[in-house]
């Protein structure tokens, strides 16, 4: 009954990947030769984010089973909401699909309105998260590659566990729903102490064994620990580059990076923690970072920008304005906040960088924490869309305590996904007011717009 409900999904996503390149316009064999020669130039020449895109648009393809250079390949497919692990996903050699992401990506493509659409008409919320509803209505469509089966963790993201047991019934696939504790920081310094975190992380370890167990149940995959154990290894060696190549580019006088690209990185929330390939990618971006550091330059007089949340991935201009007239240089979504995991524990270790998620904690426990990294005079930018319950319902009483800090900070209520209520003018008013108030409240008293 297993195998057969595996092929007949393999064979579903051939049908489901040539309605998704219609859905663009697109031919199967258009983009073959389109992709074969995207992929055809090695990697070792490509940038950090350009081996970023590679890896993502190959896992893409392979969750399709279209893969040009890899006819006949597939992989089981594991579709996940955006924070849940996914060492042991690869350890158990499935392939990760994030939903979140494939709303991204249509947004990209200038498509989202039509998902969205299609997801407004068949009764979702029209206050509903955008990431969640296009994916909704992706799956309405039928252009997404049917899951083999569906992952999702309780935290941040308070839509998510709904739309996977839409999924669940949709595609009638079993569902694993991963119960993270609230305020993990908070266990740590409050009253309980270290016992109350090491709690929360057994909880979570516990669980994440379950899942293990429930991936084979339904898929016929085997998690061989050693894999698991290598998979930490991976996100650990990964891990010390990208807190080295931030801790360079954030506290250097003069933007080391392209703070708008570099963003995308997205590194709390991403798929590829666990592959191989992402200590590459951040050894790559650590190296571009010191090559820019090595450059003889004056310092930068501008406004440092923090930014927080994701952009907006319609085609617009705000980063574009803002990057003219200040340097955006870091993102709390590349926030390294955990240690070093313990790989020979390596349950334990997901689970502790998964409940240690700072923005899954009280609000002022997760502004004291950020403040302790970003330096006072640096302006904070949240893009919170407006559908977002967790983050944009915190952002008015976020400015404040912020403020407490010497931190400045501009919630724009905007959307990722979704252009239709984008506004640019009305923002650009706010932003300009903002980054005056930067200039003039400069600690140093020397930046100017
Ligand atoms: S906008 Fe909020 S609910 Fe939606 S994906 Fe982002 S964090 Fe989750």
């Amino acid at each position: 009954m297993k195998t057969v409900m595996l092929e007949e999904n393999k064979r579903l996503r051939k049908e489901q990947w040539r309605r998704f390149l219609a859905f663009q316009g697109l031919s199967v064999e258009a983009y073959d030769s389109y992709a074969k020669k995207a992929l055809s130039r090695p990697w070792e020449e490509l940038k950090a984010s350009q081996k970023r895109g590679r890896l993502l648009s190959e896992q893409f393809l392979h969750c399709y089973g279209s893969h040009p250079y890899h006819e006949g390949k597939s992989y089981p497919v594991a579709w996940r909401s955006l924070f849940m692990p996914t060492e042991i996903i690869y350890a158990m050699g499935l392939m990760p699909f994030t939903l979140e992401m494939f709303a991204a990506q249509v947004s990209m493509m200038g498509r989202a309105v039509k998902c969205l659409e299609e997801a407004e008409e068949n009764g979702f919320a029209p206050d509903l998260c955008s990431f969640v509803k296009a994916a909704a209505g992706a799956m309405l469509l039928d252009i997404l590659p049917s899951p083999d089966v569906i992952l999702t963790s309780t935290h941040l993201c308070d839509p998510s566990a709904k739309l996977a047991e839409f999924a669940s019934a949709k595609y009638n696939r079993p569902e694993f729903v991963l119960d993270v504790p609230y305020g993990a920081w908070s266990r740590q310094e409050g009253e309980g102490g270290a016992s109350d975190l090491e709690e929360a992380i057994d909880y979570v370890a516990e669980q994440l064994v379950g899942m293990a167990a429930f991936i084979s149940e339904v898929t016929g995959a085997k998690l061989e620990l050693e894999k698991l154990i290598e998979a930490v290894r991976n996100s650990n060696e990964a891990g010390r580059w990208l807190a080295r190549g931030n801790e360079l580019a954030y506290y250097s006088d003069r933007p080391l990076l392209r703070g708008s690209k570099d963003m995308d990185h997205a590194a709390n929330l991403m798929q590829t923690w666990g592959a191989r390939e992402l200590v590459d990618i951040f050894r790559s971006r650590y190296q571009e970072i010191e090559a820019a550091a090595a450059v003889e330059c004056e310092p930068s007089t501008r406004p440092r920008i923090v930014w927080a949340h994701l952009r907006p991935y319609y085609r617009n201009s705000l980063l574009d304005y803002i990057e003219e007239r200040a340097d955006i240089v870091g993102s709390i979504v590349n926030y390294c906040y955990w240690d070093e995991l313990d790989a020979g524990d390596p349950f334990r270790a997901v689970a502790r960088r998964t409940v240690l998620n700072p923005a899954y904690t009280p609000l002022e426990q997760r502004v004291e924490l950020y403040a302790r990294v970003i330096r006072p005079g640096d302006g904070i930018i949240a893009f919170y869309p407006k559908s977002c319950r967790h983050f944009h319902c915190a952002g008015r009483m976020e400015t404040e305590k912020f403020r407490t800090y010497g931190l400045p900070m501009l919630v724009i209520d905007g959307d990722c996904v979704d252009d239709r209520g984008d506004d640019f003018m009305v923002v650009k008013t706010r932003i300009d007011r903002f980054l005056k108030e930067l200039c003039t409240a400069s600690p140093e008293g020397v930046r100017k717009s």
